[in-house]
């Protein structure tokens, strides 16, 4: 089946960098993007295209608004989508105070699956199409946000949560529940349809020397899977990780002693990292996560992605729901600028939307599938609409350029801006109760 969609079309080739590098992106402000069986055919200007188009090609025009690739967020806990914007605490107080209590509720498998819908649901809300996933320790947690997005077409990597020690009784696996239960999810869910696996160790904290072993292991079994984790984030956790851990140089060091930094190895936050662990991180292949909602709310720190850019670290945006705030890319974005802006960096709109979509499909190893519009990728995209509120559409009116008008968009967005979210050719509309 051939479709085409009209409309303004934005998207990156390449990292614009701080200077927004014109040959990095592409724009066509009257633009066509057609797809044939749920992958990108041509994105280009609409009238050199359109001479050309079959009759049979079903022709969908938006007048108005702008089509950027699906969103992918790098890191995200959808457990915690019910204590999003709790208050007070930094990152260990937080988890024991809210986190916890919430992922506990998961022993219920009813609860899990409910959740899961209304979450991948809200995702596609906020033009999110791919995202990398926490669960909770529970496995079933893993079948139910799989189950979810498998239902939708999704592609979305996922993995339990490992954590035997540092945390509550209830909340506990072991090594060898740990390995063994990771083994089997992978057998049932990775590779099927648009799905995959992460293993999921929550951080060094909560893990024994032997369950880290145990998911090194696994991870030599199985090169192909992705490893999700957390490093770095809090000051304080840096301090403990120290104590625990007396052997290794860095934080870092304790996951690359156990097998956990290669390829398609993502570390949500890189807060406190210093430039060998950044040479080592780009050496291997690992990739960072920046989650700037999460980082302030929580009070962590600044992200530095020119240092982290400039060594070559493979970097996305994360959303960090619930330590985050919103699971909205566009919102993350801007508040990525401010990060930046506190370390006198810029953030251009082209490299923000970047990080939210080739940026982070990069670092997911999933560049040759998504992430833009060159002919053979998988045809998830989003309809933006600058008129989504008021005052959008008198900002974005006024503007010159796209770069001014789309980063006043991600300043000012939220899911009102979501005109469509299409997965594979095919929109998915929330289910609504
Ligand atoms: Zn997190």
């Amino acid at each position: 089946m051939r479709q085409a969609f009209r409309a303004s079309i934005l998207h990156c080739l390449s990292d614009p960098g701080e200077r927004s590098l014109g040959s990095a992106y592409e724009y066509f402000e009257d633009g066509l993007l057609i797809i044939e069986n749920g992958s990108v055919a041509e994105a280009g200007q609409a009238a050199t295209l359109l001479h050309g188009l079959a009759e049979d090609v079903l022709l969908t025009e938006f007048p108005g608004k702008l089509i950027v690739p699906g969103f992918v967020d790098c890191h995200v806990h959808f457990p915690q989508l019910d204590i999003i914007a709790s208050y007070g605490e930094q990152l260990l107080d937080w988890l024991q105070r809210y986190a916890y209590p919430v992922e506990a509720r998961f022993s219920d498998p009813d609860y899990a699956r409910e959740v899961a819908t209304v979450f991948v649901d809200e995702l596609l809300n906020n033009g999110t199409t791919t995202a990398l996933v926490f669960g909770t320790v529970h496995p079933h947690s893993a079948d139910a946000i799989f189950e979810a997005a498998q239902a939708r077409d999704m592609r979305l990597i996922a993995g339990k949560v490992l954590m035997d020690c540092n945390c509550p009784d209830e909340l506990k696996d072991d090594a060898d529940s740990a390995y063994t239960d990771s083994k089997a999810l992978i057998e049932r869910w990775h590779g099927q349809g648009r799905l995959g696996y992460a293993i999921t160790p929550r951080f060094a904290l909560t893990s024994t020397e032997e369950q880290l072993a145990a998911a090194g292991k696994l991870a030599r079994e199985y090169p192909d899977v992705w490893i999700h984790t957390h490093l770095a984030e809090n000051a304080n956790e840096v301090e403990q990780i120290a104590r625990q851990f007396p052997s290794s140089r860095s934080y870092l060091d304790v996951y690359d002693q156990s097998g956990l930094l290669r390829e398609r190895a993502v570390f949500a936050h890189c807060l406190h990292l210093d430039d060998h662990d950044r040479a080592c991180m780009a050496d291997k292949g690992g990739a960072a996560a920046f989650c700037p909602t999460s980082n302030l709310f929580l009070g962590s720190g600044l992200f530095d992605l020119p240092a982290m850019r400039a060594a070559n670290v493979r970097c996305g945006l994360g959303t960090d729901v619930g330590g985050g705030t919103s699971l909205s890319l566009l919102k993350t974005a801007s508040e990525a600028y401010k990060v930046l802006h506190l370390q006198n960096h810029a953030l251009p709109a082209t490299r923000a939307l970047y990080l939210a979509t080739l940026g982070a499909a990069e670092a997911l190893y999933l560049d040759d599938k998504i992430g833009n519009f060159l002919p053979g990728r998988e045809a998830d995209f989003v309809v933006l609409d600058p008129d989504g509120s008021r005052l959008t559409a008198r900002r974005t009116a006024a503007a010159e350029t796209i770069e001014e008008a789309f980063f006043a968009l991600l300043t000012l967005a939220d899911d009102r801006h979501v005109e469509a979210t299409f997965v594979r050719g095919k929109e998915q509309r929330p289910h609504k109760e």
